[in-house]
């Protein structure tokens, strides 16, 4: 059903390690994970210092350093210490780092205890967000001093080559060349290379004589100075070429439902501000909304898409105060296909081991959760310009292009540099995105028992105030009216599964969306022309892909390095 994910691991292959002397040691490549003459110190001299850390980031509003081999933590939070206190004023940092056999947060947290001289914030920060053991991206939040971690638990060869971004810095830390050549190969100091800015760094504690031919012949000026501890010598290099700064866009976002939001977050979270116009009902003003994972798609490019969705909105959401109604949600395993897709889903590695359980015709989603929609768009969303937008056309002064929104009479409202339709339905006639309406109603009860969050194609789950059921699915029709019939129908499906909550249920009141459907079932979040961009066709499953697809959508937009491996942003077409 679901293959395993092109990422060059076998699904849990969880580090193997030991204590020597009070070191943390890989037993699997026989050697330390930091040196034994300082940890801290020897990230410092080698990596930060290495890479001209933090003289390069005069001037920079952005910066992105990249690492084989993330291991403890220990170089990320070296250089997360240091950017705290050279940070430019509304700067953000870029970091990527690739682990193939990822520490327990445990063993990685006894490991920081060692160090002397950690910031123990940023630690706690780290191990706060700590992977728990499933493959692909995981994208970590650092919001006080403007750092995002991408942390990619993959080989290293692979999850190099699909890397979209080109790094200023570059920290090679695999294990000795001797005991772990997959990291030092000629083709990953090539690619390496291929993914370094102009002008980026790079910089390793061993100058073993093929890692620095490698890097020569992959471009690099490579330099000998001397090491650290008991190393005599470590490495820097340099490609040449001068550091260019792409200029900051103004951004108009035409939407205010869970799509928009995410932008207007994403944006935000780059200092950028974007500024959004919506008018009109939307399909993300439920009184509850379910964020549950996708089961295993068709093709394992696609599932690892959706897990990593999934698994960053839980991330988003949980730490929103009030944004949870409910942790948990049971999937009923009522059709032929539904079991093998959740065997599939546990198997493919790609969601944390343990969060979902198979028992009794059930299976249960511990991290899927039930979330307030009004409390996280108030919280994402600037003051919303209340403008219809009709039509977007292009104008030029001079060489420099702009976009001019217009309203329904074909006024200006606003100029903008990039234009983002996040407007569901209303984006296939704003950006002639291939999308087809699926008019959902939902019934709500305020007078109803409590029940936990309950799916089978339909669902129930619990609201502030009660019951929220549904929801109908109606291909082609893009009515918003509120139906009686489909609450009806609503009642009926519950009581097909729930017959004794069904009649426990007081009177429903309905409310009506119309989703934005692709006809090949993948979201839309790209480029539609110049100048314009979308970010739509979520279906139903707008609350688990918008916010990782709004970062994707602004870093693209900003010049910035988006989260997602290119095999997964191709999928988004567009
Ligand atoms: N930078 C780390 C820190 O700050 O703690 C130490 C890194 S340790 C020297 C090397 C790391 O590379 C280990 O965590 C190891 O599991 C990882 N590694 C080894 N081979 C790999 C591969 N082929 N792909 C990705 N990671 C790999």
């Amino acid at each position: 059903m679901c293959a395993a994910p092109a990422d060059g691991l076998e699904a849990g292959t969880t580090a193997a390690t030991g204590w020597r002397d009070g070191q943390l040691v890989s037993t699997r490549f026989d050697d330390v994970y930091f040196s034994r003459s300082g940890g801290l110190d020897e990230s410092r001299a080698v990596f930060l210092e290495g890479c001209g850390l933090p003289q390069a980031w005069a001037g920079r509003q952005r910066f992105t350093v990249a690492e084989l081999g993330f291991g403890t933590g220990l170089n990320m939070l070296a250089l997360l210490d240091l950017w705290a206190s050279h940070r430019p004023p509304g700067a953000t940092l870029h970091l990527f780092s690739i682990e193939a056999h990822p520490l327990p947060r445990a063993v990685a947290a006894k490991a920081h205890q060692a160090i002397d001289g950690l910031n123990r914030t940023l630690a706690a920060a780290l191990l706060d967000q700590w992977p728990q053991g499933a493959r692909g991206l995981h994208r970590l939040y650092f919001p006080a001093i403007g750092a995002t971690l991408d942390l990619m638990i993959a080989d290293a060869a692979t999850a190099v080559t699909q890397w979209t971004g080109k790094a200023d810095a570059w920290f090679l830390d695999g294990f000795a060349p001797a005991r772990n050549p997959s990291m030092w190969t000629d083709k990953l100091l090539e690619a390496v290379a291929a993914r370094t800015a102009e002008g980026g760094r790079a910089a390793t504690y061993t100058v073993a004589g093929h890692v620095r031919r490698g890097l020569a012949a992959a471009g690099f000026q490579v330099e000998r100075l001397p090491g650290f501890g008991s190393k005599r010598q470590r490495l820097e290099a340099c490609l040449p070429g001068a550091v260019s700064t792409p200029p900051s866009p103004r951004v108009a976002i035409i939407g205010a439902g869970i799509a928009g939001a995410s932008l207007a977050r994403a944006f935000s979270a780059l200092d950028l501000e974007a500024t959004v116009f919506a008018q009109g009902p939307m399909a993300s003003a439920n009184p509850a909304a379910l964020v549950t994972p996708r089961l295993a798609a068709a093709s394992s490019d696609a599932a690892a898409l959706h897990a990593a969705c999934f698994r960053h909105a839980v991330r988003c959401y949980a730490e929103m105060p009030g944004a949870v109604i409910a942790n948990g949600v049971t999937r009923l395993l009522t059709r032929d296909d539904d079991l093998p897709r959740a065997r599939a889903s546990i198997e493919s590695g790609l969601f944390e081991p343990g969060s979902m359980q198979i028992s009794g015709g059930k299976l249960a989603f511990s991290h899927a959760l039930v979330v307030d929609p009004a409390v996280i768009r108030s919280a994402w969303l600037p003051a919303v310009q209340p403008r219809a937008v009709a039509q977007i056309t292009r104008q030029f002064t001079g060489a420099r292009q702009q976009m001019h929104l217009h309203d329904t009479k074909g006024d200006v409202v606003a100029e903008a540099d990039v234009v983002i339709i996040a407007a569901g339905m209303a984006s296939a006639l704003l950006g002639k995105v291939q999308i087809r309406p699926v008019r959902g109603q939902v019934s709500v009860s305020a007078t109803a028992p409590e029940m936990p969050a309950t799916s089978w194609g339909g669902y129930v789950a619990p609201t502030r105030h009660g019951l929220i059921i549904g929801a109908t699915h109606d291909r082609s029709d893009s009515g918003w009216d509120v139906r009686e019939a489909d609450n009806d129908r609503n009642r009926a499906m519950l009581a097909e599964r729930f017959p004794e909550l069904a009649a426990r249920l007081g009177p429903l009141q309905g409310i009506a969306g119309v989703r934005a459907a692709t006809f090949h079932n993948q979201p839309v979040a790209g480029r539609l022309r110049n100048g314009v961009f979308a970010l739509t066709g979520l279906g139903g499953h707008g609350f688990a892909l918008a916010p990782l697809l709004a970062e994707h959508l602004a870093a693209r937009i900003s010049g910035v390095v988006s989260p997602l491996p290119a095999p997964l942003a191709r999928l988004l077409g567009s």
